[in-house]
C-alpha cells in the first residue's frame, strides 16, 4: 500500500522506490477465520504482490537479514545492500505457538495452514467443550477471539448439533472484549449465544493427556477442542536491532509514526509498538501519513500529517449480523447497532479487497467517511 500510495504520486525522476518481501505473496489475513469455518478457500486469500504494485515499484523477493539505520542501508539474505533516503519498515508480526508448552494439542487461525487443520477438526467436532484461549498480548485482530466464537455459534447451528457443544472463551482481561466501551454489548450478546467466558485467564501452559489448559493466575480449564490464539512478536529482523521494545515492536511515535529519533524512518502496521489494534485498518490510515510526510519531505511541501489513532473494525457476529466500529486515540468507539449492513460492509470489503486496499482506493462509503 505504501509503495503503490508513493507510486501513485512521485514522478519517476522524483523518487525510485523498492518494496522488499521475503516471499513475494500478499496475503489477506482476515480469510484465515473464513478457511476454518469453510466459507473460504486457501487460494483466494493470497495473491502475487508483483501483480497488485504499479509497474514503477521495483519489488526484491527476498528477506531482509540487516538493517543498519546510521548507515541508511538495508542487506538481504542474498547480500544485496539496499540504500535508501527514507525507509518505511512494515515486518508486520510473527505468530510464536510453539511458546506455549502442550500447545501440540492446540489448533489456531493465524495461518493458512493451520486455519485448514482447524477446518476439519471442527468438520469432525460433533459434540463436547470448545475452547478458546489467548496465548498473549498483543495479537492481530483484537476482536478475532470473540468473533470466532460467535462464528463457530452459528457454525455448529447450521450443522443442527448447537446443543451439544460448549463454547467457552478464556479472555486474558477482565472483560470479555477488548475494547471496553463495547464490552457490555458483547457480553450480552455472548449471553444470548449461550456462549461461556472466563476473564483474568492468561494462557500459560497446555497439557494434553488431561485435556487441560492452565493460566498464569493458577485457574485451569477442560476442553475437548482447544483453539489458542498464538503468541505474537515483531519480525526477527527487527529484535536483532535496537529499534525495538522487548517485544520486538518498533518505537514508533503515535502520530508521525516516525522511529525513535530518525527523521527518515518510519514504522507502520503491525510491527508497531502504537498503542492501536494490530489490524489493515490501521494499517491503511497510517499510511497516507507516513506517505503524505515523506512526499512532503522530497517536495518541500510538508504540511505536518499526523496519525490520530483512526482505527475502524467489522466484527461477523454469525447470522448475517455485524458491528462496525470505529475510533481514534480521543474517541473511543460507541456501541452500535448490530446490523445486516455491518456484515454485508465486512462481506463486501473480504471479497473487493484486492482492488481497493493494496492499491489505495477505498471508498469512503466502506468505513463511513468521505475521502
Ligand atoms: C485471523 C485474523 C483476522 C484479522 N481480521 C482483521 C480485520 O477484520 N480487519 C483488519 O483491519 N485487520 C484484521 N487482521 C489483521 C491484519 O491482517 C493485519 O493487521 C495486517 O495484515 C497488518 O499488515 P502489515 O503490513 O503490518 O503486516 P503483514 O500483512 O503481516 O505483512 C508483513 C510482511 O512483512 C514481510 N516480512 C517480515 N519480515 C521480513 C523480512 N525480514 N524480510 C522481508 N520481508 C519480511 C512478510 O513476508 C509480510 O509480507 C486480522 C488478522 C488475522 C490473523
Amino acid at each position: 500500500m505504501v509503495a503503490n500510495s508513493l507510486a501513485k504520486s512521485l514522478k519517476k525522476e522524483e523518487a525510485e522506490i523498492t518494496l522488499v518481501d521475503e516471499d513475494g505473496k500478499h496475503v489477506y489475513q482476515p480469510g484465515f477465520i473464513y478457511i476454518s469455518f469453510g466459507n473460504e478457500k486457501p487460494h483466494k486469500i493470497v495473491k502475487d504482490e508483483r501483480k497488485l504494485l504499479r509497474r514503477k515499484v521495483n519489488l526484491v523477493v527476498d528477506k531482509a537479514v540487516k538493517i543498519d539505520v546510521d548507515d541508511r542501508k538495508v542487506t538481504t539474505s542474498k547480500d544485496k545492500k539496499l540504500e535508501y533516503d527514507y525507509l518505511v519498515l512494515a515486518t508486520g508480526a510473527e505468530i510464536h505457538p510453539e511458546d506455549i508448552p502442550g500447545c501440540e494439542d492446540a489448533y489456531h487461525f493465524y495461518d493458512t495452514e493451520s486455519s485448514v487443520k482447524l477446518r476439519k477438526a471442527l468438520a469432525e467436532f460433533n459434540g463436547g467443550r470448545i475452547v478458546i484461549g489467548i496465548g498473549g498480548i498483543p495479537y492481530k485482530c483484537p476482536p478475532a477471539p470473540a468473533e470466532s466464537a460467535c462464528l463457530m455459534d452459528y457454525y455448529f447451528h447450521r450443522r443442527g448439533i448447537r446443543d451439544k457443544v460448549t463454547i467457552e472463551l478464556l479472555s486474558p482481561l477482565p472483560r470479555i472484549f477488548p475494547i471496553e466501551p463495547i464490552d457490555p454489548l458483547v457480553s450480552e450478546v455472548f449471553e444470548m449465544k449461550n456462549i461461556k467466558s472466563q476473564t483474568f485467564f492468561n494462557v500459560e501452559s497446555v497439557e494434553p493427556e488431561k485435556k487441560l489448559v492452565h493460566s498464569l493466575e493458577g485457574e485451569s480449564a477442560d476442553y475437548d477442542l482447544l483453539i489458542l490464539i498464538p503468541p505474537h512478536k515483531g519480525a526477527k529482523v527487527i529484535r536483532a536491532t535496537q529499534l525495538c521494545d522487548r517485544g520486538g515492536w518498533i518505537i514508533t511515535d503515535r502520530e508521525t509514526l516516525k522511529v525513535l529519533d530518525y527523521d527518515d524512518v518510519y514504522a507502520i502496521g503491525d510491527a508497531t509498538n502504537l498503542p492501536v489494534s494490530k489490524s489493515g485498518a490501521a494499517a491503511h490510515y497510517e499510511n497516507s501519513v507516513v506517505t503524505g510526510s515523506i512526499i512532503g519531505d522530497i517536495r518541500g511541501t510538508s504540511k505536518g500529517e499526523k496519525y490520530d489513532g483512526r482505527v475502524t473494525c467489522f466484527c461477523d457476529a454469525g447470522f448475517r449480523r455485524g458491528i462496525m466500529l470505529d475510533f481514534d486515540y480521543e474517541h473511543p468507539p460507541v456501541p452500535p447497532p448490530f446490523s445486516r449492513m455491518a456484515y454485508f460492509k465486512k462481506m463486501f470489503f473480504n471479497k473487493f479487497y484486492w482492488w481497493i486496499l493494496p492499491k489505495d482506493r477505498l471508498p469512503g462509503f466502506v468505513t463511513g467517511k468521505l475521502e
